[in-house]
């Protein structure tokens, strides 16, 4: 269930080049604009390929903080659980490709993120339900 092998195979290549990027701290940029030369691909997995870069791009800007680990987790979970790779680790159900297209990193879904984000009980973000 969950993702086609090309779309497995577009994530983990935007992912690596998510971990590959961070980690390297501007030595290496993303350019999400040019298409490796040498590679010819399905031209359907370079344009999704290419979202997702330009979605890394801009991700990174607002939230490098623990973008790196999360591409890390996502891609420990390409490895050993490919079956679990873009289903919510709330609820199992598949993220909607657009979604992982967006953040390829994302490990909950639509609805479980919007909970996570907005918690019923307390106003504030601080506090023992504040795990991360
Ligand atoms: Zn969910």
């Amino acid at each position: 269930m969950g993702l086609t092998a090309a779309q497995k195979r577009t994530l983990r290549r935007a992912l690596q080049a998510l971990v590959s990027d961070v980690s390297t701290k501007g030595t290496r940029r993303i350019a999400p604009n040019r298409t490796d030369e040498t590679r010819v691909g399905g031209d359907e997995d370079e344009q999704a390929l290419n979202e997702m870069l330009q979605a890394i791009a801009s991700d990174r800007n607002r939230a490098s903080g623990d973008v790196l680990g999360r591409a890390q987790r996502a891609l420990e979970k390409l490895d050993q659980a490919p079956d679990e790779a873009g289903t919510c680790e709330e609820c199992g159900e598949d993220i909607p490709w657009g979604r992982l297209k967006a953040m390829p990193f994302a490990e909950l879904c639509v609805s479980c993120q919007g909970k996570r984000d907005r918690p019923h009980h307390g106003p504030t973000r601080r506090g023992p339900t504040d795990f991360r």
